[in-house]
Order: C-alpha cells, then structure tokens, then sequence
C-alpha cells in the first residue's frame, strides 16, 4: 500500500548499516501492536523483511487486525500475533521468546471522557512496563526495550515552561507537577517511563531509549477512529470547534517519524536516553488552514475564542478549567535536537501530515469526502 520515498528509503538504509548489537533475524516484539503508532512500526519492520512479534489483546477482533494481516500479505516479513492484556502478570513471556528487541508501546492514551483514571490509564501504564519487564528480566534474549513515553512525561502544563532554565522543554525535564486528578493521562506516562528506568537499573541485561512524542497526527493504517489521534482530527473536520478553538500551540509530530525513530532507537547501538520526537508547533486553528487549502468545505475553526469563554464551556468539551487556566494562551517551546541527532530524523512537513490524514479518513470514508 506505502511505496517508500527516496528519503525513507535512503534513512531505513542508514538504520540497516547501524545493526550491530541486535541481530535482524531475531524477531522483533512490538507490544500494542493493533494501535495507531504501533501499526505503523510493524509495517516498516514486515517490508524490511523482519519477523514481528505482535501483541494484541483479542486475537480474534478482526476490526483490529485485519489491517495487520494485510500488511504482512504485502510484505518480505512475517508477523505472529500473540494476546497480551497490560494488567496481567506474565502476559508478554510467550511472545518476547527469542527476542532481542523490545518495542513496548501499549498504553491506554485518553486525554478526555476518563470516569475513573486509576482503572483507565495509571494501572495499565505502569502495571504494562512492570510486567514487559519483568518478561524481559525473565528471557535470556533481550537485549533492548524502546519504550514509547511521551512529551507530557517531560511537562505536565505549559504555564511551567516560562521557569524552566532554557524556557524550552528538553530530555532533563521530568513532569513533577500531573496528578491522579490533574492531568491523569500525562501522569500515567509520567510514572510509567519513571518506573522503566528505576526497572532497567536493576536489570542490566538490557538497556533502555525512550521515545518521548509530541501530539501525532498523520495517516492510520487501519480504518479504527478510536485512536485520540484520530479522533482529535475527525472531531476537527466535524464542526465540533467551528465557533473557534483556544489559542495555545501544542508540539506536533508525524506518526511515520515517531514509528522509525522507535526502529532506529532499536537498532542504533549508540542511541540512549530519552528523545523529544516533535516536529512543529501547530494549534487548532493552524491545522485548519492547511485543511482548508484541500478541503473549503469542512466546518472548521476560524478563529480563536478567548480564554475566559473557553474556561467557562471547557467542562462541556471534556476539559477541566485548571487545565484551561495552565495550559491556553502560553507558549510552548520545546528543543529536539538531541533526538534528530541521536536517531538521525528528518521531519516530514507538517502540512503533508496533516493533508495526507485528512486523505487517508476521506479515501477510507470514515468521513464524508468534501475536497
Ligand atoms: P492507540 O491507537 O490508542 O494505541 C494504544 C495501544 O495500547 C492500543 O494498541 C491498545 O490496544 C493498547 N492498550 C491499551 N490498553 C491496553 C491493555 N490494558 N492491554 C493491552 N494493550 C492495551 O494510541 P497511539 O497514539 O497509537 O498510542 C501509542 C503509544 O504512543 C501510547 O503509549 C501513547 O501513550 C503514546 N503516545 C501517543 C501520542 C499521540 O499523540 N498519539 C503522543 C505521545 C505518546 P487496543 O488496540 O486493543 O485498543
């Protein structure tokens, strides 16, 4: 489906060059393997001709799959599907069998709509890099775990970038200030990367490279609209926010940027630490004029509300009013050069990942195509 560009071509050689330490004939675990990023690491791993351990939590849920066996059909690599819930013990043993890499992306990223955050999001976060840990400690094989972390384990609001050092958000931050009740999804996958490091001290077997994304947007894989990412996107197109958006830039990254740099965090030996992978700064209303170029008839944002109007209908949209009084109307600056250097990225335009979403959801008609 995914013809590979000259420059994609060119950088999965230069990843292919750099395998030393984690033999390619060895399969390759990817855990949340029916997710929206996931997916796209298992797609680029199959056409390289790799064999993909992926771990799913129904075997039988063909909605999340099928677009997974597809790919493989399409492919030189294999893929062998294996179940896996986050919250039980010993759940990843069968599939890290005779893996030397460990690319742990599962966990449950909801930012609204979250009735009880505890059940939802904290216990799969952390319990899941417990229990890929514990696997990983129990195999004699892996040798490296790539464990997708986020930008919001880095800063929990953007009202605290104005007193960091540099006032940009780096790999030395640590999100010190998301709570169970403030901000629980950026806790969970604060408290998550903090336990994988605490883990991998005590395991030295392995090592640990984190991925620490921006907001991702860019093509699915699979025609699923319940990935945020996706339906932050469709809810954009929809007419949700056609009376304006808050004014307040997030950074921004494309989903096929963020699954190579997992590949080449893997398969880099000298890559290490944690990586701010994010491209731009985009708010709602910059997405919607790169929409409106392709698309005039969509209902979309035009203009930014004040912040005081937002902080009153904020409870409507699923958003609390602490979060709106710490996060709109800042500016968010972040540096990424560690990581562009450390895994040799190069962003795509934001522009094409946004316009090549926006195709992928009116080709695949989950929504109505209005070009
Ligand atoms: P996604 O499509 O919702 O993927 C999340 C994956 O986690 C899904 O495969 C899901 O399984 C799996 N999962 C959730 N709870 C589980 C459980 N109890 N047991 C086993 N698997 C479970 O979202 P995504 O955007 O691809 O997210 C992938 C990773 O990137 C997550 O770690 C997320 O925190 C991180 N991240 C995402 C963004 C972003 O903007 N999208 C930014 C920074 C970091 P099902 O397929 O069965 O639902």
């Amino acid at each position: 489906m995914e013809i590979l560009h000259s420059r994609e071509q060119e950088q999965l050689t230069t990843f292919e060059n750099n395998m030393k330490t984690i033999d390619p004939q060895k399969p390759v675990l990817v855990t949340g393997g029916s997710g929206y990023m996931a997916s796209w690491i298992i797609k680029y791993l199959l056409d390289q001709g790799f064999t993909v351990h992926a771990t799913v939590r129904s075997i039988h849920n063909r909605a999340k799959i099928q677009h997974l066996l597809d790919m493989e059909h399409r492919s030189a690599g294999t893929l062998k599907l294996f179940e896996a819930d986050l919250l039980r013990e010993n759940a990843f043993d069968k599939a890290m069998r005779g893996c030397e890499l460990v690319i742990h992306t599962a966990s449950p990223f909801r930012l609204t709509g979250v009735k009880d955050a505890d059940e939802e999001l904290i216990r799969p976060a952390l319990q899941g890099v417990q229990n890929v840990f514990s696997s990983a400690y129990g195999s004699t094989t892996v040798k490296r775990i790539v464990l997708t972390s986020s930008i919001v384990a880095l800063i929990g609001d953007t009202i605290e970038i104005a007193d960091l050092p540099n006032k940009k958000v780096d790999e030395n931050c640590w999100n010190t200030t998301s709570t169970i009740s403030h901000q629980p999804y950026p806790f969970s996958k604060t408290i998550a990367e903090r336990e994988a490091w605490t883990l991998s001290k005590q395991m030295d077997h392995f090592d640990l490279v984190v991925i620490n994304p921006g907001l991702i947007f860019g093509p699915s894989l699979s025609k699923r609209i319940d990935s945020t990412s996706i339906s932050l996107m469709i809810q954009i197109l929809s007419g949700k926010f056609r009376t304006g958006v808050p004014k307040g830039a997030q950074a921004v990254v494309d989903v096929r940027d963020v699954a190579k740099a997992h590949i080449r965090a893997g398969f880099t030996p000298q890559a290490s630490g944690r990586h701010l992978v994010a491209a731009d700064l985009a708010d709602f209303l910059d997405i919607a004029r790169i929409i409106r170029k392709n698309y005039p008839n969509y209902p979309l944002p035009q203009k930014h509300v004040p912040k005081w109007l937002f902080k009153l209908i904020a409870p409507l949209l699923g958003y609390s009013r602490q979060f709106v009084e710490r996060n709109i109307g800042y500016d968010f600056k972040f540096n990424n050069t560690y990581a562009v250097s450390d895994l040799n990225i190069r962003f795509t335009p934001f522009e094409k990942t946004v316009l090549d979403q926006v195709d992928q959801l009116a080709n695949d008609q989950l929504i109505a195509d209005k070009r």
